[in-house]
């Protein structure tokens, strides 16, 4: 896949142990009935940072057979565990516009009657564009009925560098001619080696760039999901690596940065590291600092950094103390800043944890 075999040969005992890990959790797992098939695996509305203002977003995901490089032999990401809610079988075309149309119902009129202008994110835990996971039909299926929807100002969906072709470029054109579209790429860092080893991502940069050439000449954004403190990584290592990865993509000019830090999700890698107590999730102060530390408030005219992380104040997601107003007054803040891009927000008054203290101290990195 993609040709850059060079990335996998230093990685095979990960490989080995994120098959089996993988292996374990499918065994275990409950299979799903038709009716589950049916419906998508969730969706919601909420506030979200659109370009120009604050809005709200409608996300649907679907529950498709799952990413195809999760289903190769090369295991998939370290981090991911959305192979647990694919299906492993095969979703008809009929299923999937079935759970599309389901969620769609059931949430259109509220999105018509609302006086926010809307996103429309529609994701697979996977790559939209993979012809294996939503094929021609479903695709064009749901592209035709939001294109139709004034409301929906903007349109993403996701996908892995290989399946981001001019053919599927040229047929999502056909379908929109006015609405802002942007196509989400788990890129993780800039750096190859970071993403291939630690990640076992299977992507390299170099085609992260020509990718990124091609969706400009179809005047189609890029958001770029970043992973906040891989595997393997300490909390300064994480930084590091998150701030590098925000200014080189600043100097490329994506549209958006969404700030993934890792959370523990089951039967990865992360969780087995988890589990024995080699990996702990980023600090919110991790996040925060990486943030004043690669952006200015210049950079944000252009740019729009997102951060809706999963887990948030939680254990297996990122947290400081753990102590509740710490957790929250975070959040809020993470919140804030996302929603008026002002970086000030980040540094607002609020709670202030005796955490702080020891994380300054570096008594906490791990
Ligand atoms: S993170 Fe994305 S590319 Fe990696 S295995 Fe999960 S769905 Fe596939
Ligand atoms: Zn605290």
């Amino acid at each position: 896949m993609n040709g850059n075999n060079t990335f996998f040969k230093d990685n095979k005992p990960i490989v080995e142990k994120i098959n089996s890990i993988r292996w374990e959790a499918l065994k275990k797992r409950i299979k799903y009935g038709l009716e589950v098939i049916e419906r998508p695996i969730s969706f919601w509305i909420k506030e979200d940072r659109l370009r120009e203002e604050i809005g709200k977003e409608f996300t649907i995901i679907l529950r498709s057979k799952g990413c195809s490089w999760g289903a190769s032999e090369h295991g998939g990401c370290s981090m991911c565990g959305y192979y647990l809610d694919a299906v492993n079988e095969e979703v008809s075309t009929t299923q999937l516009i079935n759970q599309f149309d389901y969620a769609y119902n059931n949430k259109i009129n509220e999105i018509k009657q609302d006086p926010h202008n809307y996103i429309f994110k529609i994701y697979n835990s996977g790559s939209f564009l993979d012809e294996n996971e939503i094929p021609q039909e479903a695709r064009n299926y749901i592209y035709e009925k939001i294109s139709k929807v004034e409301k929906f100002k903007e349109f993403v969906i996701e996908s892995r560098l290989e399946y981001i072709t001019v053919e599927k470029l040229e047929e999502i054109r056909e379908f929109f001619d006015k609405k802002y579209l942007e196509i989400a790429i788990g890129l993780e860092t800039v750096d190859d080696y970071i993403r291939n080893n630690y990640i076992n991502k299977g992507v390299v940069f170099k085609d992260f760039k020509s990718t990124l050439q091609r969706l400009k000449e179809y005047n189609i954004g890029v958001r770029v999901y970043l992973l906040l403190k891989p595997p393997f990584m300490n909390e300064q290592a994480a930084i590091d690596d998150c701030s590098q990865s925000i200014k080189k993509l600043v100097e490329l000019n994506v549209n958006s940065i969404s700030i993934n830090p890792l959370n523990i999700q089951k039967g990865t890698l992360a969780e087995y590291l988890w589990f024995q107590n080699r990996y702990r999730p980023p600090w919110f102060y991790s996040l925060f600092k990486c943030l004043k530390k690669s952006l200015t408030q210049e950079n944000l005219k252009n740019l729009r950094i997102l951060s809706d992380p999963s887990g948030a104040g939680t254990k297996r997601g990122i947290h400081n103390c753990l102590k509740r107003e710490c957790e929250i007054s975070a959040k809020e803040r993470l919140k804030h800043f996302v929603l008026s891009q002002d970086l000030s927000e980040l540094d607002q008054n609020g709670y202030e944890c005796t955490c702080k203290k020891k994380y300054n101290l570096k008594k906490v990195f791990d």
